[in-house]
């Protein structure tokens, strides 16, 4: 199969409202090429190395680039020029170094609060309560250079398909209650991150506005 074929299959499934984002990590630029002649504009990528180098490579008018990665607060600066989402922002400092970087640039950056919704340890992310804390706290409200559009989630990577789905659900039950309580006058608080290549078609189900997926459309990583 191949990459345009992949992506073409995959658009064919997914509802008019949900966005793609391919993600294009450790899979090289005439990869992400392809899938940019194939129509795909939003590619996602975990490392700031990699992203810049890839994003002085391809086309620059019209790419979406979106982070999805663990993201040191050092590596902020060189993807803050041109970043279109940031899905991981797991705590309030890296919220406020993101805003610091952003302003440098005169922009405004949108960011996704990633929340820890797994049954494994091994990933990143507030809890429910961190969030809800930090979110009452406000201090988040004086930073003006980034824009929080909404909430990212990785389910527990299982064949069981009901926890998949009560991992989705607790995400998208969480984005209400917080858009209630903190967003009901921002109308960018929209996106729910969720759903990857063994997951998605469950995340649309749940809500997911936003699907990350790669080795569906690039093929398995070597790491
Ligand atoms: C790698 C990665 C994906 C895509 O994973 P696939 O299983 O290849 O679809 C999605 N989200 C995050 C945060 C990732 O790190």
């Amino acid at each position: 199969m191949s990459i345009t074929t992949n992506l073409k299959e995959i658009q064919k499934q997914i509802p008019e409202e949900v966005r793609l984002v391919a993600v294009s990590k450790y899979h090289s630029v005439d990869d992400i090429r392809e899938a940019y002649n194939a129509g795909q504009r939003i590619f996602g990528e975990s490392k700031a190395q990699e992203l810049i180098a890839k994003h002085e490579e391809l086309p620059q008018e019209d790419i979406q680039w979106h982070f999805i990665g663990h993201l040191q607060s050092n590596k902020i600066k060189y993807i803050a020029p041109f970043i279109s989402l940031i899905h991981s922002v797991d705590t309030f400092r890296l919220l406020k170094n993101i805003n610091k970087e952003a302003k440098k640039e005169g922009r405004i950056i949108p960011c996704l609060l990633q929340l820890h919704i797994a049954d494994e340890d091994t990933k990143y992310g507030f809890s429910f309560t961190e969030c809800r804390d930090m979110l009452k706290e406000g201090k988040w409200k004086e930073l003006k250079n980034v824009k929080i559009a909404g909430v990212m989630g990785m389910a527990t990577f299982t064949e069981d398909e009901n926890l998949v789905k009560s991992e989705f659900k607790a995400l998208k039950d969480f984005f209400s209650e917080i858009q209630k309580e903190f967003f009901t006058t921002n109308e960018d608080f929209t996106e729910i991150s969720m759903g990857m290549s063994q997951d998605y078609p469950i995340a649309i189900k749940e809500g997911s506005t936003l699907i990350r997926v790669g080795s569906k459309i690039f093929g398995e990583r070597i790491y």
